[in-house]
């Protein structure tokens, strides 16, 4: 196996537990990256020449290399992706009761690009690197043996892949399922299979909709960005009056709506469509107040330089957030960008609140769930941030 240099000192985020090397911390001259085929396992050294693992190059990318063992001259092949996708597996039997959760979260769970949803015998993957994408047989034959899929979507229409070099593409093994099915605490949820960037269904906020649904009782509810209804629908069934759904998309507003009546059947569910800006304003202009509300947002902040902009998208959405809100009310407001620090969304908040001359007390700090591990060692791998927060004068 090749070896990938360091240049001196440069080993030390490595030797902390971080997996990525980025193209300038590497000894060119020693090792150019260009002797490298895209995704080719190679040794990683420090600059004395010790090795410090086994890592996939990407000449093409700014992060040249991930490490995949701390093992030196050790290939990515298909025994190491099966322990891996087990040791993945394993972690989340112990957690929920059926085959519906995020099944490998990429670095979270050693496995560097790669990211899988388990929607029981369907999976829906997701590959961002190289190193991954020259692997696909080996990981079809590793899922085949653990979890045996009946269909397989590769959703890589996706803009990530684009920093690697690689293709933005769909495709599909085996039949897929019209909808996916997806149970989650008390409900069960209907959502589209293959739509663009999502893989379906977004497990991260499962246990953050379950406690929000604590506050929902006989309350009119308002779901911002909505998709299928995750927070709206578990707020129904857990006995809201009303829930009003908002989101730019038809196709998952009319998921929300057939969600909502499927699992509370007794509440009264509204979807409005278009730019959520606009109809928030409209909803406060027409005096329309909820006693609960989720802020859900897409990331507005993709990549650091988003920050500014993206920052004041979050404040925005927040003041309008609180005005819509009864008084007393409850705010669950959320944020994915990883590039927007919990402190960041909580002042969101408490500004919002403090133009309007009233006090926000936090209930609850949740971020993503345990079936989307954080690195400890790599900050990159957080990413969702979720504030429930009571507001009143
Ligand atoms: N709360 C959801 C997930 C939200 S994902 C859940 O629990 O599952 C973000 C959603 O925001 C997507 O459905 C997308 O269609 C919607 N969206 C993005 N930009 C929007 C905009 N400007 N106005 C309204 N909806 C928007």
């Amino acid at each position: 196996m090749r070896k990938l240099w360091l240049k001196k000192n440069e080993d030390r985020r490595v030797r902390a537990g971080h997996l990525w090397i980025f193209a300038n911390e590497v000894d060119v001259k020693q090792s150019p990256l260009t002797d490298f085929a895209p995704g080719e396992a190679a040794t990683l050294c420090d600059w004395r020449g010790a090795p410090l693992g086994s890592v996939c190059v990407n000449p093409a990318s700014l992060i040249c290399a991930r490490l995949h063992s701390r093992r030196p001259d050790t290939e990515l092949d298909e025994p190491l992706l099966a322990q891996r996708l087990q040791s993945a597996l394993s972690l989340r039997q112990r957690l929920y009761p059926g085959p519906w959760y995020r099944l490998c979260h990429g670095e979270g769970d050693f496995l560097p690009g790669l990211v899988i949803d388990r929607y029981g015998d369907h999976l829906t993957v997701q590959v961002t690197t190289a190193g991954m994408e020259q692997r696909r047989e080996a990981l079809t034959e590793a899922l085949r043996t653990l979890v045996q899929p009946t269909s397989i979507l590769w959703a890589n229409d996706l803009a990530a892949r684009g920093l690697e070099n690689l293709s933005r593409e769909q495709q599909s093994e085996g039949p897929l399922p019209e909808r996916l099915e997806v149970p989650e605490s008390t409900c069960r949820f209907y959502a589209p299979c293959a739509t663009g960037q999502k893989t379906g269904w977004f497990y991260d906020q499962r246990a953050n909709r379950a406690e929000l649904a604590r506050y929902a009782a006989d309350a009119d509810v308002l779901d911002i960005f909505s998709y299928v209804g995750g927070f709206g629908v578990s707020a129904a069934a857990a006995g809201a009056r009303s829930v009003t759904f908002v989101d730019a998309s038809a196709q998952a507003l009319a998921f929300a709506e057939e969600n909502a009546r499927a699992n509370a059947p007794d509440c009264e569910a509204r979807i409005l469509c278009g730019d959520a800006f606009d109809l928030l304003r409209q909803l406060r202009d027409e005096g329309r107040r909820f006693e609960v509300i989720s802020l859900d947002p897409p990331a507005f902040i993709k990549r650091r330089k988003d920050a500014a902009l993206g920052l004041a998208a979050y404040r925005q959405a927040n003041d309008l957030a609180v005005q819509l809100l009864a008084p007393g009310g409850i705010l669950a407001t959320s944020s994915c960008s990883h590039h927007l620090e919990a402190q960041a969304l909580r002042g969101c908040l408490t500004q919002a609140a403090a133009k309007r001359k009233l006090h926000a007390r936090i209930l609850f700090a949740g971020g993503q769930g345990p079936d989307h591990p954080i690195h400890a060692a790599m900050p990159e791998t957080a990413y969702l941030k979720c504030f429930i927060a009571q507001v009143g004068a």
